[in-house]
């Protein structure tokens, strides 16, 4: 996910960009190319990126171990600077160019990015439900059940 910045015009660029997950170093739940949409603002001292990020992901649905597929996507803005001093959006990533970089590398970000925009909970689907024989393993006991067995024990003393 490199971008060379060599010769580029004040103004606006886009780039659509894409690469095998696993050339990535992402987590191997990751399939097939990783696609990133960039959009590069060069002014005088810096260049802003906006980049729209997505990859499909082979996941273990959290509730009822069955395996689903999901996009995952992301987006963020960096800004890559020649000056230290530049103004910028506090949530912003920064890079500090040196006089000669040409070249605008994103992989890292971009995997780090994905990498968040994993759901903690990964539902197969948003309602997904315990599978019928494991709900029949596991019983829930009603805690108001409980009380109920207690009294009617009472009662019989
Ligand atoms: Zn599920």
């Amino acid at each position: 996910m490199k971008i060379n910045i060599s010769g580029l015009s004040e103004g606006s660029h886009q780039y659509v960009l894409t690469e095998p997950a696993d050339g990535m170093g992402l987590e191997s739940y990751f399939t097939g190319d990783v696609t990133a949409t960039i959009t590069l603002e060069k002014s005088i001292h810096q260049i802003l990126a906006s980049v729209n990020a997505s990859v499909k992901g082979v996941f273990i649905c959290d509730r009822c171990a069955e395996e689903f597929q999901e996009t995952v996507d992301t987006r963020y803005t960096a800004v890559y600077s020649w000056e230290r001093t530049e103004e910028r959006e506090e949530d912003d990533d920064f890079y500090l160019l040196g006089k000669e970089d040409n070249i605008i590398d994103l992989t890292a970000s971009v995997r780090d990015y994905l990498q968040l925009a994993v759901p903690v909970k990964l539902l197969c689907k948003r309602n997904c439900e315990l599978p019928a024989h494991v709900r029949a393993a596991e019983p829930e006991t009603d805690p108001r059940w409980e009380q109920l067995k207690l009294l009617k024990q009472t009662e019989k003393n």
